[in-house]
């Protein structure tokens, strides 16, 4: 028999040859193992036969009978009909071919065969255009399966010059002929445990189900596959980190217990409970690798730096890695603010220090005299040496790379405990297969009294009825942010810029100040606008997203964003989150110009809710997980037949399995250790970081 491997080039299967291999290389098959994972886009019913007295015209149907005639005419000039008539103990019914006259030799009288199609009327008669046939001859021996008709048949994706039944043909003879050497990587017992099929059985059920039900089940068992083998790799890699030794913190020094007495507000219910959280990560003697989501003002600072003055009360230095200036500048103004005179040291670095000033603080952090530094991307330079790291926080973590976070984490003697924050929303479906290898905290509660922020959308036409309402706010007093898609005018795109509506704006509003900021202009020129905003020497504020990571200004209580239409849902969650942070009334307005319904609909979100989390559901049912951030690297949108929206349920049970085979010391508990191993290295090497796995 065949005895190839499945790794065998297709071009060697029976009815496959080189021309046929470059048709199959187009749909991604390049061996016999790809053909037997082809999936189908759908699966067709044409088990039910029916008498031929039974049929309806216009419904699709499969009838059997014996052939009775079989003749070509030629109408006109071109054309040529064929026309097969067959015939069961009902009735009559023919099967019609145009111009493919050879087709009539296929039937000879007296052969008993199977037409599907679509019923038509011709006359009285009954006939169906172009059926799909089966010949259940002695030519075509009866013992082998009918795989066109007469069951439930596959329909798989195509390509040019390549026909459903040639495909058919050539993965049912490789289901015949290969499928029993395919191995099933997944441990037996976690195969019962979760009852699911046996891996060839689903394959062979994948393509020729005998029911829907066992469909079904096929389905499944292979969505589990895809989950459980990537959840596998993501456990492990978390015991990679898990295995090295973690500092135990004093975690109620006298910095910490002082901060939270002279702290000017009560921390929420939510920040207790991540405080604790973190908490029992500092004290278990393992590293932490903790993820903080929070939504845009619901207080993640203050936790970090709670905790970051641990590290000060259990003998080592801390750092807040921001990504921009102002941001650090504001972290900065913080921890000033809340430790002024508490013996806590905290100094400011970013590219921005004077030489002097980065030498002194080169020096506090290398002699250890340095308690806290703030910084950006500058906190990663060479010679930014720690006496004593112990603990490392990455503020708005999607705004640096994977690389860059271990940069700042190496720089510790030992492992030193990691806390990254997030406002970006990831939805819970999704960081599962993300962070995987993550713990999660998330603040879900926001400080007390703030007013939630009224959002209405408005269509294009009126916008001078907006440009009122912005006037009696600016009336009030207050600030307003005015986001547009592009910086400059585009031949390619008829949008408004924010170059350009700068200008009109402040035409519009002459009693106004306005000022524009982009990510074209340069960075002191950016920061110098957010800082006169802050100061509020500015009214309008004209921008490009580049405010999205900003400050804080309490008093710009209005976002106004045109082209709405163009931005992602957490995008403007995210835009929005720069208002509601003072106790006056804030608004978020936004202009839909995608003339239609669709368009509308997701704006309309935007009104309904402010929760981020179901504002990112919302964005991954519409846009698909591949627009998230980080997804690419986990090659989370990598996956065949599974869906991490509409097989949630399964993914959990997937992670179940997969974390259930990891013991707490980190090993694989199985006798199929080895090959577990191989298997995830072969499929996810690329993408993780496995070195720790043994
Ligand atoms: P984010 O989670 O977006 O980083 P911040 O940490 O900047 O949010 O907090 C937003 C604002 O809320 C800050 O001005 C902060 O001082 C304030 N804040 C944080 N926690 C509380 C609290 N428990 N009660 C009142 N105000 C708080
Ligand atoms: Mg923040």
């Amino acid at each position: 028999m065949a005895g190839g491997s499945l790794e065998k080039a297709v071009q060697y299967i029976k009815g496959v040859g080189p021309e046929r291999a470059k048709l199959l290389e187009k749909l991604g098959i390049m061996t016999v193992k790809d053909l037997l994972y082809y999936l189908p886009r759908e699966w067709v019913d044409r088990s039910n036969i029916k008498p031929i007295i039974k049929v309806q015209p216009g419904a699709l149907e499969t009838v059997s009978g014996l052939v009775i005639a079989s003749e070509t005419r030629q109408v006109r000039n071109r054309l040529k009909i064929t026309k097969v008539t067959i015939k069961d103990n009902t009735g009559f019914i023919s099967g019609v071919w145009y111009n493919q006259p050879y087709i009539e030799k296929t039937f000879k009288r007296g052969f008993e065969v199977i037409f599907h199609g679509k019923i038509d009327t011709y006359g009285n008669s009954l006939q169906i255009g172009n059926p799909e046939y089966e010949i259940m001859d002695e030519e075509a021996p009866t013992e082998s399966e009918s795989i066109n008709v007469n069951r439930i048949v596959p329909i798989y994706p195509l390509t040019e010059k390549l026909y459903q039944k040639q495909l058919r043909k050539i993965i049912k003879f490789a289901l015949d002929n290969y499928l029993t050497e395919l191995a099933d990587d997944m441990p037996e017992e976690v195969r019962q445990k979760y009852s699911l099929p046996v891996l060839k059985d689903s394959i062979y059920a994948l393509h020729f189900p005998v029911d829907f039900k066992s469909l079904e089940e096929a389905k499944k068992r292979l969505i589990f596959d895809e989950f459980f083998f990537l959840q596998l790799a993501l456990a492990l890699q978390r015991c990679g980190i898990k295995k090295e030794k973690g500092r135990v913190f004093d975690t109620a020094g006298p910095s910490y217990t002082q901060l939270i007495k002279t702290l000017p507000y009560e921390l929420t219910g939510a920040q207790k409970r991540v405080i604790e959280e973190i908490r029992a990560d500092l004290i278990s003697g393992s590293p932490m690798n903790r993820l903080l989501h929070g939504d845009v003002g619901s207080g993640k600072t203050i936790v970090a730096l709670a905790c970051a003055v641990m590290a000060k009360d259990s003998g080592c230095q801390a750092a807040v890695m921001a990504p921009t200036e102002l941001l650090a500048i504001q972290h900065m103004n913080n921890i000033t603010s809340l430790f002024g005179g508490s013996g806590v040291r905290a100094e400011l670095l970013t590219g921005a220090a004077p030489k002097a000033k980065r030498a002194a603080i080169l020096e506090g952090l290398k002699d250890g005299s340095i308690d806290i530094v703030v910084g950006t991307h500058a906190l990663l330079q060479d010679d930014v040496v720690f006496k004593n790291l112990g603990f490392a926080v990455i503020d708005e973590q999607h705004r640096f790379g994977v690389m860059q976070r271990q940069a700042l984490v190496k720089k510790g003697i030992e492992a030193p405990h990691c806390l990254i924050m997030t406002a970006t929303p990831i939805p819970r479906t999704l960081s599962m297969t993300v962070y995987g290898d993550t713990d999660v905290s998330v603040i879900d509660e926001m400080p007390p009294g703030r007013k939630p922020i009224i959002t209405k959308v408005y269509g294009a036409r009126s916008v001078e009825k907006l440009y009122n309402d912005l006037e009696a706010r600016l009336k009030e007093k207050a600030q307003i942010y005015a986001v547009y898609p592009l910086v400059a005018e585009s031949e390619k795109m008829d949008l408004k810029s924010a170059i350009e509506m700068e200008k009109h704006l402040a035409l519009r509003f002459k009693d106004y100040r306005t000022a524009i900021i982009h990510g074209q202009m340069k960075k002191d020129e950016r920061d110098e606008a957010m800082i006169k905003f802050k100061k509020r020497e500015i009214d309008i504020l004209v921008a490009t997203t580049v405010i999205e990571v900003g400050i804080d200004v309490p008093n710009a209580t209005v976002m106004m964003i045109e082209h709405a239409d163009r931005f992602g849902l957490s995008q403007l969650h995210q835009l929005r989150g720069r208002v509601g942070r003072g106790d006056k009334q804030s608004y978020c307005i936004l202009v839909d110009e995608g003339h239609s319904e669709d368009s509308r609909k997701r704006l309309d979100i935007m009104e309904e809710t402010q929760d981020g989390f179901k504002i990112s559901e919302k964005d991954l049912e519409i846009r698909g997980p591949g627009e998230f951030m980080g997804s690419r690297q986990h090659g989370i949108s990598d996956f065949k037949i599974a869906n991490i929206l509409r097989d949630r349920a399964e993914l959990a049970r997937a992670r179940e399995a997969a974390f259930g085979l990891v013991s707490d010391n980190c090993d694989v508990n199985h006798s199929a250790k080895e090959q577990l191993v191989r298997i995830i290295k072969q499929r996810y090497g690329a993408s993780f970081d496995l070195i720790n796995i043994g």
